[in-house]
């Protein structure tokens, strides 16, 4: 093995890691791809909640009727809103879940089986897997070759050489930590977690529950959240092999405003938990603890995830995720879409530079403003007004402009991503939040609002953009934004109502009412258009990417890789049944720096 060049390593052999294997050997059959897996094969394992996103990646890899068969359906994320939280005998909770069976799938997920049939599907498809460590890693630059040394299980060092590197080392983050790359998180978080067996189901709906009556669904079936002061609890449930009953339960908080100390067991776990919710303590006496897992501190940012030398850095390897909207993994799929959109690029024979800087600023806003937005949070997660519309705010936004974008494939091709970083940029998303916070903040002051009456966003449908869902075509995003930005107008008004006579005061809220219904207009001659191919667009963001890299990439380019019709469009994914039975071992194109 030493001295082997692969095309693409990657490093961490994780959820992350496992799954950009599959996805690059599906995409780019003719590559020789490897893993290093870590050491840690005990490691801790959370991570079940799969949103549409992450679903619609690992449709495209071809897991949906292993999913169908092995794991159980979601119905949307449900949140538990406490009014009266210094009251844990009270179970009176307002309820917001999605009103109806959502149109795009979405499950949760036995990890442990679902890993382990991932790393099973790449060892067939002819994935190499190395069983060692990396010790050391020298960068090459300027398309030159990556050099790795890795330890294997009976100490040997061999070393490796790859064209491409991608880091999926999770918490070790390699690179993150040999480049610096990492920021100081200073608002921190420690989570708690364990899974449940031979519990009793039926006492998940043991509370007085404020919402519309629902008859789509089994409630149960959908990833609980529950709210308290600086923290928020997780219950998901998942299949067992054996079909009993199996749930993932955890505490996450914010060290600096959790008032009731620290939670690393599960007797600290009943103690504080019990200070807010009666029921969930009730849950999980009825059943079996079979193992409990804590991470203190877990919060990190990094500040650059790709670089056009080739190498990417993805999953927890780069930033950790708030799971509060079950998001990490769905970050992981869109970020092995953009290094296959890196790759698939440089194959075509194109300077990759602009692409990948632009990719990069694009992942770093998507993830940027949705952790830190959610880590405001926890200051007022104990206040039931307050969280409710917040994470209605978060919600319409994720609804209408993130998983939009992503279904068009926006996040992995050049001129969409330009479109993204211009117009939902990190200092915008901020700022807006910041304002809408502020106003919720004042409305919130008046504890005559805190009635139950007045929970005014609950199970709004308006949130889920499901008009949208029954096409998401690309034509349709102008009408998504344009929804998305009249309801936050009218959200804002009615807000503004809330006030009184001090809302007439507000000019700063009055002038972004009035920004949103102009963005809103300007939007109405893209109707039923798609963005990307207005001429308008094309011209404020002219592709230069698409220049050739060097003149001896473009021969070899035509042979290695399969070309889109049009070039500043993805190239469509080969179908996964197109990429079985090329193993490791069969002969490849020569690839374009190749000499
Ligand atoms: C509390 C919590 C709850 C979450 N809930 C959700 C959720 O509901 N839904 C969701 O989508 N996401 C969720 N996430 C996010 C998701 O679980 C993680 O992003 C994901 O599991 C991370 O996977 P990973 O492969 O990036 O990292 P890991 O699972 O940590 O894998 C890293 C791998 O790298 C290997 N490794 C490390 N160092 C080396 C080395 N030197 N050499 C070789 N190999 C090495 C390790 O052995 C390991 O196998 C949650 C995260 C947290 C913290």
């Amino acid at each position: 093995m030493s001295g082997e060049i692969t095309d693409v390593l990657v490093m961490g052999g994780g959820a992350t890691g496992q799954l950009a294997a599959a996805y690059l050997r599906m995409r780019f059959p003719q590559l020789k791809i490897a893993i290093v897996e870590g050491p840690h094969k005990n490691r801790p394992i959370v991570g079940e909640s799969f949103v549409e996103i992450t679903i619609d990646f690992l449709l495209e890899l071809g897991l949906g009727s292993y999913l169908i068969e092995h794991h159980f359906p979601k119905y949307g994320l449900t949140y538990y809103f406490k009014t009266e939280i210094d009251r844990p005998e009270d179970r009176t909770y307002v309820v917001d879940e999605t009103p109806t069976v959502p149109p795009l799938l979405s499950f949760q997920i036995n990890r442990f089986t679902f890993d382990r049939e991932v790393r099973r599907r790449n060892v067939e498809s002819g994935v190499e897997m190395i069983d060692g460590s990396i010790d050391q890693i020298d960068l090459g630059s300027n398309r030159a070759l990556h050099s790795l040394t890795v330890r294997d299980a009976e100490g040997r060092e061999v070393t490796m050489q790859a064209r491409w590197l991608v880091d999926a080392t999770g918490r070790n983050r390699l690179l993150a930590k040999k480049l610096q790359l990492n920021d100081k998180v200073t608002l921190q978080k420690d989570v708690f977690w364990f899974r449940l067996a031979n519990f009793n189901p039926e006492i998940l709906g043991r509370i007085s529950a404020v919402k519309k009556e629902n008859r789509a669904f089994v409630p149960y079936f959908a990833t609980h959240h529950f709210f308290g002061k600086g923290n928020w609890i997780w219950c998901i449930p998942m299949r067992a092999p054996d079909n009993s009953p199996f749930i993932s339960i955890g505490i996450t908080y914010r060290k600096d405003v959790y008032p009731h100390g620290q939670v690393r067991t599960i007797e600290q776990f009943l103690e504080c938990v019990g200070r807010e919710h009666e029921m969930i303590v009730e849950l999980v006496r009825s059943g079996t603890v079979c193992d409990t897992n804590y991470y203190g501190s877990y919060m990190w940012e990094c500040r650059q995830h790709y670089s056009a030398d080739r190498w990417y850095i993805i999953g927890d390897a780069g930033n950790t995720v708030d799971p509060l909207y079950s998001v990490g993994m769905a970050l992981s799929s869109v970020q092995i879409r953009q290094i296959a959109a890196m790759i698939q690029h440089e194959l075509n024979g194109h300077d990759c530079r602009e692409f990948t800087k632009d990719l990069d600023t694009a992942i770093n806003s998507f993830h940027h403003s949705l952790t830190r937005d959610t880590t405001r949070l926890y200051e007022c997660m104990g206040d039931a007004y307050q969280c409710h519309l917040r994470v209605h705010l978060i919600v319409t936004k994720l609804f209408h402009l993130g998983l939009p974008a992503l279904m068009n494939d926006y996040l992995w091709d050049p001129l969409g991503t330009k479109l993204i970083n211009r117009f939902a940029d990190l200092a915008t998303l901020e700022r807006e939040s910041k304002e809408f916070h502020d106003l919720i903040r004042r409305v919130a002051a008046n504890p005559k609002n805190h009635a139950i009456e007045n929970f005014i966003k609950v199970q709004s449908s308006d949130s889920m953009n499901y008009e949208f869902y029954e096409y998401h075509r690309e034509e349709e995003l102008p009408a998504s934004l344009r929804r998305m930005l009249f309801g936050l107008a009218r959200l804002r008004l009615d807000l503004l109502a809330a006030l009184g006579w001090r809302g007439w005061t507000e000019f700063r809220q009055h002038r972004a009412v009035v920004r949103d219904l102009l963005r809103g207009l300007a939007l109405l001659p893209f109707h039923s258009r798609k963005l990307r191919q207005n001429w308008l667009a094309r011209r404020m963001f002219p592709l230069h990417q698409n220049m050739p890299a060097h003149e001896e990439a473009m021969p070899n380019a035509a042979n290695s890789a399969p070309h889109s019709t049009n070039d500043w469009m993805p190239a469509k994914p080969m179908m996964r049944t197109q990429a079985a039975g090329s193993g490791s071992t069969a002969a490849r194109e020569p690839l374009p720096d190749d000499n």
